[in-house]
């Protein structure tokens, strides 16, 4: 099938689980995640709709980005190292991955460098894994009020991406506990921080994310197939 067709397919299929939540069709975007996807076939995806594209890399997501310049929304999904922090505030309009101070206090440093205040979410590992990224369920409050003092980012949400399965239900409960958290600290009305976006759901499980709430969906092997 054909990159707009599987695009069509897929918000087709977000309009319809928004729908069935209950929920407006326009309350959830959709990432198109292009990592590893070459030039032509991402602006296949843009011309066929795509206005959010999710890149995990820094360099490559450089390197498409000077290619194609802002023929859309460029955001960061993959774990970010501090010494990027630099050109990711250059390149992203929305940095999902942001699980740690010292990040936090490097992005809000060049960003004041650059004159931009960075929109990003903080992402949270619920499972714990060890070797995962994202900051623990336990640590991620505090991790929102301290990144809430720092002036040049804003905190417009949560990220997170549940363990590996091939059963889409499996995911319920990690998006459930997510959205949760969310309402936990929206009750605090942290100064600074808006809670709005939930950046959960993948090709696999993107129709139960948004019945959990989500609202961005980050999907890529549903639009452009399996990567090699
Ligand atoms: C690759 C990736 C996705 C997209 O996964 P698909 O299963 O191909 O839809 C979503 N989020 C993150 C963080 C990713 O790295």
């Amino acid at each position: 099938m054909s990159i707009a067709h599987n695009l069509k397919t897929v918000l087709d299929r977000i309009s319809f689980a928004a729908s069935h939540a209950g929920r407006e069709p326009s309350s959830v975007r959709l990432v198109v995640v292009t990592k590893t996807v070459d030039i032509d076939r991402i602006r296949e995806a843009v011309a066929a709709g795509g206005l959010l594209l999710g890149e995990n890399r820094v360099q490559e997501a450089k390197e498409k980005i000077e290619k194609l310049g802002s023929i859309a929304s460029w955001h960061l999904i993959g774990r970010l190292q501090t010494n990027k922090a630099k050109y990711a505030v250059k390149l992203f309009d929305l940095i999902h991955s942001v699980d740690n101070i010292e990040l936090a206090r490097e992005l809000d440093k060049q960003a004041a460098k650059t004159g931009k205040v960075q929109d990003v979410l903080i992402e949270v590992s619920i499972a714990g894994e060890a070797a995962k990224a994202g900051v623990a369920l336990s640590a991620a409050a505090d991790l929102v009020r301290e990144a809430a003092k720092l002036k040049n980012i804003r905190i417009k949400g949560l990220m997170t991406m549940p363990p590996y399965s091939d059963e889409p239900e499996a995911s319920r409960p990690y998006f459930r506990k997510l959205s949760e958290l969310r309402d936990r600290l929206e009750q605090e009305s942290i100064p600074n921080v808006s809670l709005k976006e939930l950046s959960m759901g993948m090709s696999g499980d993107y129709e139960v994310a948004i019945a959990e709430g989500a609202t961005l969906v980050r999907v890529g092997t549903a639009i452009f197939g399996e990567r090699h």
